[in-house]
């Protein structure tokens, strides 16, 4: 079992790097998640449920297609795009920094979101937070009914694909909902994911088709608020 420390030591300078900076974005259960194998390279985490788990909110083919084809597709483009700039170093030769570090950014992103969307799930997700984190969330939007209200519209209006993030900001130990286009843009660095929502049309579209929101609603009745309130734990100490 790669620990922690293990995985903090292997996981390379990166452009979503400032998501590691204190640690706390990366728990025990998102190590065990993100493990890289002997050569270094991530491998892609196994769903921690059936892929029919979530079922009838989100579909068992959307599941297998989106973890198995799109997550796996992530994890092999960041491991690409490592060996690359490894290539690039060795020869000297920084030509194709620029859109390689583009890659590093985006498939990161993305199978660092993905590990954490698949764990803010359970089959016996729904219903609404308890504890701090019920606390935090009444704190920073007022009530659940607002965060929720809050949160639906800003993940079902994402421009294009992307996702709906809840995030701690732990200077100040205050929650942010944000929207990041793509995997990687509008984040606000510094920030940790608590609760993310991936918005791409894969996620949603064989059950959903061209109805997002609806889609996000449905997510509410599978959120893991125990996820949450760990990962709550961890960004505030
Ligand atoms: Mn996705």
């Amino acid at each position: 079992m790669t620990k922690r420390r293990d995985f903090l030591k292997a996981a390379p300078a990166m452009a979503g790097a400032a998501l590691l900076v204190n640690g706390s974005f990366v728990s025990s259960a998102d190590a065990k998640a993100m493990i890289v194998n002997k050569k270094g390279e991530y491998v892609l985490p196994p769903l921690p449920y059936a892929y029919n788990a979530l079922e009838p909110y989100i579909d068992e083919q959307t599941m297998r297609l989106h973890h198995d084809k799109h997550h796996a597709g992530y994890v092999k483009g960041l491991n690409a795009s490592l060996a690359k700039l490894k290539a690039a170093r060795d020869a000297g030769d920084y030509s194709q920094v620029q859109i390689l570090s583009d890659k590093v950014a985006f498939n990161g992103s993305g199978h660092f979101l993905h590990s954490i969307f698949w764990q803010n799930m359970s089959p016996k997700g729904g219903g609404e937070p308890r504890g701090k984190l019920a606390k935090a969330i009444n704190m920073n939007f007022g009530s659940f009914a607002k965060f929720k209200a809050h949160f639906i519209a800003a993940a079902s209006k994402v421009e294009g694909s992307g996702w709906g993030i809840l995030a701690c900001e732990p200077v100040a130990e205050k929650l942010f909902i944000l929207q990041a286009e793509k995997h990687q843009n509008l984040t606000a660095w510094g920030v940790v994911p608590l609760l993310v929502v991936d918005v791409w049309e894969h996620a949603y579209y064989l059950k959903y088709q061209n109805r997002r929101g609806d889609y996000v609603k449905a997510f509410f009745n599978v959120i893991n608020w125990d996820d949450v309130a760990r990962r709550l734990k961890m960004a505030m100490k």
